[in-house]
C-alpha cells in the first residue's frame, strides 16, 4: 500500500491538483488530516490526481452520520426503500458509461470489463428491488392456546464495507445493495488505489433519493480501517481484499465485537480430463486467465491438465495468445488493459524469472510485449508458464495478473488432492464431457464456488458469492440470500391478547403444551 506522508512531499510526479475527497451525509467532504495518496492512470504511468485520507476523526464523522440517518430509514416503509433501490438501479444503468470511465481511468480496466463490472453489480441492486419479498418473516398461529409466534428480521444498524481495487464499482454493489435495502446505513471505504467511482456512486444515491447519511464514503488506508474496526457504533464489516488482510480485519473486527465478513485471496484451479473439449477449455482458460488482465479473485490462475491433454491443451492456448490484445481504454480494439500500478506489475512479471529459475518453462513472456517495454503505462503481455509445481513461488502464490500457470498430473486422483491441499478454496472448474466425472468433482472439490465447462463460477445475484478456507472468514458468504441473513438480525416474537380479566399468576416455567 502507498502510503504518503504529507501532501507533496518527496514526490517527482507532475504536480495535479485534482482531489477525491470523503463523502459524508450526503455531500463532498475535504480531508482534514493531512494525509492523502496518489492515485495514477494504469494506462500512461502518470499521477492522475490525489486521494484524501481519513483519520480516526473522519471516520467518526462520517459514523456519525451514518448513525443519525439510520433510525429514519430503518422506519421507511418497504415500499418506499424498494422504490429507491429501483431508482438507484436505473440510474445506474443509466450511466454505466460514467461510471465506467471512471473504472478504466484509475484501474485501467477496457471498457467492455468496465461495463460487465457494472452489469453484475447492477444484478446486485435488482436483488435488492425484491427485499420486500426476501425480508418476510415467518409467522406461527396457536403455537400455545391464543399465544402466536412470528420471526422479523431487523436491520444492524450502521455498517462498513472495506473494497479492493480490482473491482471498483461491483464489490461496492455486493455489499451496499443489501445493506441499505435492509435498512441499515452504510460506510464504504474503497481501495485507496481507484476511488473515484465510489464517490460517483454516492452522487447517483443521492440523486435516486436515498437520505444523507445513507451511503457514505471515507477514503484511506490502515489508519481508516483501523478506526472502522475499533468504532464502537459500526456493528458489522463487509470485507474484500488479500488474505492476509482479510485475517487481520476478521480477527480485529470479531474481537470488537462485530459481525464480520472477510472475503481473502484466491488461488483458482481450472481441471481438464483427457476427454475435454481442447478447443473449448483453450478458449475458457484465455478469457479466464486473461480477462481483466488477470486481476480477479475469480480469474483462473492455474490450469490442472491431466494425462495426455496436457501437450494439446497448452498448445491450442498459446496459439490464441496472439490474438489477446493488449492496450489501453481508449483502444476500442483493446481486451486487455494495463495492471493497477507499477509495482504491482513488476511482481507479477518477476514470476517469468522465479518460474524458469525454479524449474517451469516459459511458453510466452509478456515482457516481450511493445507495450511492456515502450510505454510509461503499467502493461504486461499474456504469459504463460508449463510445467510447474506446487513447490514453485509461481503456484504458492497469488500472482493475480496476466500470467497463466500449467501444472500437469497422471490422475484425476492426483489433480483433486492438489486443488484440495492449496490453501484457497474460492472458485475452481473442470473440464470434460464425462457427466459423472464432473459430479464427483463437484462432490469431493474443497472449494466455495464450482464451475462445469464454466470456468469463471461467479453466482448470479439470487445465490451467495464466498470462497473456503482462506478465501474466507466468517460464517455467511457475500450477497443474495445470505447477504440478508448478514445485514439483519432475527427477532422472535411470542404474543397473546388475552381478553381482560382473564389473567392469573403462574410461576411455572413458560410451556407451549
Ligand atoms: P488488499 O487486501 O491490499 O486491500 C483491500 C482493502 O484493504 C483496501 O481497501 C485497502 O485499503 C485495505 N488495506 C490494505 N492494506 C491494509 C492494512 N494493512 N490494514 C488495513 N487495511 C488494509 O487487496 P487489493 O490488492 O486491493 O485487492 C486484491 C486482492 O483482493 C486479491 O488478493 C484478490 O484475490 C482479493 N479479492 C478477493 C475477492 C473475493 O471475493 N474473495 C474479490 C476481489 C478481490
Amino acid at each position: 500500500m502507498t502510503q504518503v506522508a504529507a501532501p507533496g512531499v518527496g514526490r517527482t510526479d507532475a504536480p495535479t491538483t485534482e482531489r477525491v475527497s470523503h463523502w459524508i451525509g450526503g455531500q463532498s467532504v475535504a480531508g482534514t488530516s493531512g494525509r492523502d495518496g496518489p492515485v495514477y492512470d494504469p494506462a500512461t504511468g502518470r499521477l492522475a490526481r490525489y486521494v484524501d485520507f481519513a483519520s480516526t476523526v473522519e471516520v467518526a464523522a462520517a459514523v456519525a452520520a451514518a448513525r443519525a440517518a439510520f433510525p429514519a430509514w430503518r422506519a421507511t416503509s418497504l415500499s418506499k426503500r424498494t422504490d429507491i433501490m429501483f431508482r438507484i438501479r436505473n440510474l445506474v444503468e443509466a450511466h454505466r458509461h460514467e461510471l465506467a470511465a471512471h473504472l478504466t481511468a484509475e484501474h485501467g480496466k477496457v471498457p467492455s470489463d468496465a461495463l460487465g463490472e457494472i452489469a453484475r453489480g447492477l444484478e446486485n441492486l435488482e436483488f435488492a428491488c425484491s427485499l420486500p419479498t426476501l425480508l418476510k418473516g415467518g409467522f406461527t398461529e396457536q403455537a400455545s392456546t391464543g399465544v402466536d409466534v412470528y420471526q422479523i428480521r431487523q436491520p444492524l444498524g450502521v455498517v462498513a464495507g472495506i473494497t479492493p481495487f480490482n473491482f471498483p464499482a461491483m464489490v461496492p454493489m455486493w455489499m451496499f445493495a443489501t445493506a441499505i435495502a435492509t435498512g441499515n446505513t452504510f460506510i464504504l471505504k474503497p481501495s485507496e488505489k481507484d476511488p473515484s467511482a465510489s464517490n460517483y456512486l454516492a452522487e447517483l444515491l443521492k440523486e435516486a433519493g436515498a437520505p444523507a447519511g445513507v451511503f457514505n464514503v471515507v477514503h484511506g488506508d490502515k489508519v481508516a480501517v483501523d478506526a472502522i474496526l475499533e468504532h464502537p457504533d459500526i456493528a458489522a464489516v463487509s470485507f474484500v481484499g488479500s488474505t492476509p488482510i482479510a485475517r487481520y480485519i476478521y480477527e480485529t473486527g470479531t474481537k470488537a465485537g462485530k459481525r464480520v465478513q472477510a472475503l481473502g485471496g484466491a488461488k483458482n484451479h481450472m481441471l481438464v480430463l483427457p476427454d475435454a473439449d481442447i478447443d473449448m477449455a483453450a478458449d475458457a482458460a484465455i478469457s479466464a486467465g486473461y480477462g481483466s488482465a488477470g486481476e480477479r479473485c475469480m480469474a483462473v490462475a492455474t490450469i490442472v491438465a491431466v494425462g495426455s491433454v496436457g501437450d494439446p491443451l497448452v498448445a491450442a492456448i498459446k496459439a490464441r495468445l496472439p490474438q489477446v490484445k493488449v492496450g489501453p481504454g481508449n483502444d476500442p480494439t483493446a481486451q486487455m488493459g494495463p495492471l493497477v500500478t507499477r509495482q504491482h506489475r513488476d511482481k507479477v512479471a518477476s514470476y517469468l524469472d522465479s518460474g524458469p529459475a525454479q524449474g517451469a518453462t516459459v511458453v510466452a513472456d509478456g515482457r516481450e510485449h511493445p507495450l511492456y517495454r515502450e510505454s510509461e503505462g503499467f502493461f504486461l503481455g499474456a504469459s504463460l508458464i508449463d510445467h510447474v509445481t506446487p513447490a514453485m513461488d509461481a503456484y504458492r502464490d497469488e500472482i493475480f495478473g496476466p500470467v497463466l500457470t500449467v501444472m500437469r498430473v497422471e490422475t484425476y486422483e492426483a489433480a483433486i488432492k492438489l486443488i484440495n491441499d492449496n490453501p484457497y478454496g474460492n472458485g475452481t472448474a473442470i473440464f470434460t464431457r464425462d457427466g459423472g466425472a464432473a459430479r464427483r468433482f463437484q462432490f469431493e472439490v474443497n472449494a466455495g464456488m464450482v464451475g462445469i465447462n464454466v470456468p469463471i463460477p461467479v453466482p448470479v445475484a439470487y445465490y451467495s458469492f464466498g470462497g473456503w478456507k482462506s478465501s474466507l472468514f466468517g460464517d455467511l458468504h457475500m450477497y443474495g440470500p445470505e447477504g440478508i441473513q448478514f445485514y439483519t438480525q432475527a427477532k422472535v416474537v411470542t404474543a397473546r391478547w388475552p381478553d381482560p380479566g382473564t389473567s392469573k399468576i403462574d410461576l411455572g416455567f413458560p410451556r407451549t403444551r
